[in-house]
């Protein structure tokens, strides 16, 4: 069941420029490409359009925003961690993000997605410290993907390790899968807690 029956793509930011309104409230979801971003915005939002506009050709470098209600937004950021990337990309895509993470007062949490299997790594902790946290009045929750490819034991052991790295930030982590419905009610819960108000 689609919690957001009326969600639909408003714009792509490739520019600061391009930035939607900065009104309302609005969750970003962040993650080193291909940890399960898109799935686990599918299996929140119900809505299987919205990731798949994220997927298009030529979108995947840009901020995507989508309205979940009235002057309440998802926002689907780039992917990280190619390895191929040219210069001249990451430099653009550094100062939009740069940008975004810095003046955006309707930003209330970063939603990060981590692929159980990897772990929290560098570039996940840069990322978390990138986008504020609570001195910004930010909140930021991890998401642990595809937490079925691993057993019970080992996915705890993740969490467990994951708990330890991030502590002394005020951050949230959980297992996810959208295959095994694992985590699905908990991570909604986090992303309409943000968004009331
Ligand atoms: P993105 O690049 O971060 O948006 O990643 P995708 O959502 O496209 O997922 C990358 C791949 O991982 C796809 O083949 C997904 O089907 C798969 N995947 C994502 N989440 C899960 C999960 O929770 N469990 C399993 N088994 N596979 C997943």
């Amino acid at each position: 069941m689609s919690l957001y029956p009326l969600a639909r793509f408003v714009t792509s930011a490739a520019e600061p420029g391009q930035l939607t309104v900065d009104a309302g409230r609005e969750v970003a979801f962040t993650g080193r490409s291909n940890a399960g971003k898109s799935t686990a915005i599918n299996a929140l939002t119900g809505r299987h359009q919205l990731a798949r506009v994220s997927r298009t050709p030529g979108r995947t470098q840009l901020i995507n925003f989508f309205e979940l209600a009235p002057e309440r937004r998802l926002v689907d950021l780039p992917g990280y961690g190619y390895a191929r990337v040219p210069d001249a990309v990451r430099e653009r895509w550094s100062r939009l993000l740069s940008a975004y993470f810095e003046r955006r007062a309707s930003l209330r949490g970063l939603m990060l997605i981590v692929d159980a299997r990897r772990g929290l790594a560098a570039p996940d902790l840069m990322m978390l410290d990138w986008a504020g946290g609570p001195a910004r009045g930010r909140a930021a929750h991890v998401l642990l993907t595809k937490a079925d490819k691993l057993s019970r034991s080992q996915a705890l052991k993740v969490e467990r390790e994951a708990r330890a790295q991030l502590a002394g930030r005020e951050v949230g982590v959980q297992l996810f899968s959208a295959p095994a419905r694992l985590g699905v009610e908990e991570a909604r819960a986090v992303l309409e807690r943000w968004l009331a108000g």
